[in-house]
Parts: C-alpha cells; sequence; structure tokens
C-alpha cells in the first residue's frame, strides 16, 4: 500500500501494534498509518462502532486489523487488549497509548470534583496501566517492543486558561513515560512520548468555534499560521515507534506548530 508523499514504506511489515482511542481523532489516524506500513494493527477504545469503521478503512485498504473494546482506566482492560494481540497476531511490537480525554474549558476552582477524577483516570492510571501489561509482554520477547505515549504540549507548559486539571495529567504522562523508558529500555523495551498542540479533532475547538473559527485563531496565533493534521502527528508516532528511532529513549516530541493556540 501506498505512503502519502514519498515512496511507500513498510517499516512495521510482520509487527503487531495497539493503538488506543483509535475510534477517532489521532488514534485513527495512528492506526491507519501503522496498517500501511505493514503492521496488523489491533484497534482500541471504549466503543466499538467507531473501532469497526476504522478497521474497515483499513481493511478497504488492504490492511489487517481487529476491533477490541477496552475502557483503559479499568483494571485489567489493558492486560485484555495485549491478550488479544498476542493471540490473535502472535506478539506485541508497538502499543500507543493515545485514548485521553479532556474535561474542562472554565477556571479550575469551579471543576466538578468527578471530571478532575476522571480525567485522572483516563489519561494517567489509563496510561500506568497499559504500560504495565505492555511491558510485561514486550520483555518476554526476543525483539521486546516499542511503546509511544500521547501527551499534550500543555504538560509541559500551559499557555491557555481552562486546561488546568487537564494539564496536570499531561504533565504526569510525560513524567511517567520517561521514568519508564529508564526502568524497562534494557528489557528492550523502548518508550517515548509525543506531544502534540493543536490538531484537526474536535478536542482543540473552543465552545461554539467552527473549524473555520479555529483556523483563523490559528492563522493569527501560531507561527506556522496553522494547526497539525491527525496524519502529521502520525508521522511523529510512527517515526518513535520505529526501528529508525532505536537509540531514542524517553524523549518527548513536540508537533505544535511552533506555538500553542
Ligand atoms: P478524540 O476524542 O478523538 O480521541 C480520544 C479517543 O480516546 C476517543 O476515541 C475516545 O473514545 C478514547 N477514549 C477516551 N476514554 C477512553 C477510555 N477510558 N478507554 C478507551 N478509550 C478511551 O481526541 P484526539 O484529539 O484524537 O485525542 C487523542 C489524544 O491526543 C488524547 O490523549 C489527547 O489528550 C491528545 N491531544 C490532542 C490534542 C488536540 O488538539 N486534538 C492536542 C494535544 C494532545
Amino acid at each position: 500500500m501506498a505512503a502519502t508523499g514519498a515512496a511507500a514504506r513498510d517499516r512495521f511489515a510482520g509487527r503487531t501494534a495497539l493503538v488506543t482511542g483509535a475510534g477517532s481523532g489521532i488514534g485513527r489516524a495512528v492506526a491507519l498509518a501503522f496498517a500501511a506500513e505493514g503492521a496488523r494493527v489491533v484497534v482500541a477504545g471504549r466503543r466499538e462502532q467507531p473501532l469497526k469503521e476504522t478497521v474497515a478503512l483499513i481493511e478497504e485498504r488492504g490492511g489487517e486489523a481487529l476491533a477490541v473494546p477496552a475502557d483503559v482506566s479499568r483494571a485489567g482492560g489493558a492486560e485484555a487488549l495485549v491478550a488479544a494481540a498476542v493471540e490473535h497476531f502472535g506478539s506485541l511490537d508497538v502499543a500507543v497509548n493515545n485514548a485521553g480525554i479532556f474535561r474542562g474549558g472554565a477556571p479550575l476552582a469551579g471543576l466538578p470534583e468527578a471530571d478532575w477524577h476522571e480525567q485522572l483516570s483516563v489519561n494517567v492510571t489509563g496510561v500506568h496501566l497499559a504500560l504495565q501489561a505492555e511491558i510485561r509482554r514486550m520483555r518476554t520477547q526476543p525483539a521486546g517492543g516499542a511503546i509511544v505515549n500521547v501527551s499534550s504540549t500543555f504538560g509541559a507548559h500551559v499557555t491557555t486558561a481552562g486546561a488546568a486539571a487537564y494539564s496536570a495529567t499531561k504533565a504526569a504522562v510525560t513524567a511517567l513515560s520517561r521514568g519508564a523508558a529508564l526502568d524497562h529500555i534494557r528489557d528492550g523495551v523502548r518508550i517515548n512520548v509525543v506531544s502534540p498542540g493543536a490538531t484537526a479533532t474536535p478536542m482543540s475547538l473552543r465552545a461554539g468555534e467552527t473549524e473555520r473559527d479555529r483556523a483563523e485563531r490559528a492563522r493569527a496565533t501560531l507561527p506556522l499560521a496553522r494547526i497539525s493534521s491527525t496524519q502529521e502527528i502520525a508521522a511523529a508516532v510512527l517515526y518513535l515507534a520505529s526501528d529508525d528511532a532505536a537509540s531514542v529513549v524517553g524523549t518527548d516530541l513536540v508537533v505544535d506548530s511552533g506555538g500553542s493556540l
């Protein structure tokens, strides 16, 4: 299958990739990109229908994928995903922990306690549980594995009001990933982070804003004058998951059009 742009590549031929939050947005683009480069893909998320749509898009293009519904914030969710990858495709070579939620848009003092806990449980506990399940499998494999966690530029340096709690969870994702990378690189498991800035999904729209409004805002604010596409975030994820990045350990790759929206 042809990759976009230059000559087709098959960096993931014969490998199995797991992508969480793959029924929409960045996760779907990542799943499609892995399949386009030869991976068999386990697409995971809470709701089955969007996952099936991602699988259909992959199969239409001649790829192979399996939809596995799971809530990554629940104990056992990630283990079930790893087990499904191994059972159906024989190994787990790559994992992308992308599932995440944003609850905010208003000052922190008014954030409902449930929204705080929900963000922590999906964005932080979800990544923690996934890392554990993935590492435990990958370190038993002769070829090890590579993991990419999706954080956010807000984690390192939030510049937008209304995102305090979300930003705290993303700072945790980046710190957790870097620490885990140091703990497990000698087990053959290479862990890195991609931190997107504003990307073309509904998550980067302000309340009541249209895509056209967002494009105007990006033109006025971002050095590149536009936000990133989901394919551009996927390209960064694939690089870090590939052997091209064999000596890249615990890095946080920022893809943000040069600034924040
Ligand atoms: P999205 O809402 O389309 O994708 C998030 C996916 O995660 C959805 O498919 C959702 O169903 C899934 N998900 C949520 N909770 C889950 C759970 N408990 N278990 C399993 N799946 C769950 O939004 P997106 O923009 O594609 O976001 C993907 C990632 O990128 C998120 O981690 C987000 O924080 C991060 N991010 C997005 C932007 C942006 O501007 N869009 C910027 C920085 C970081």
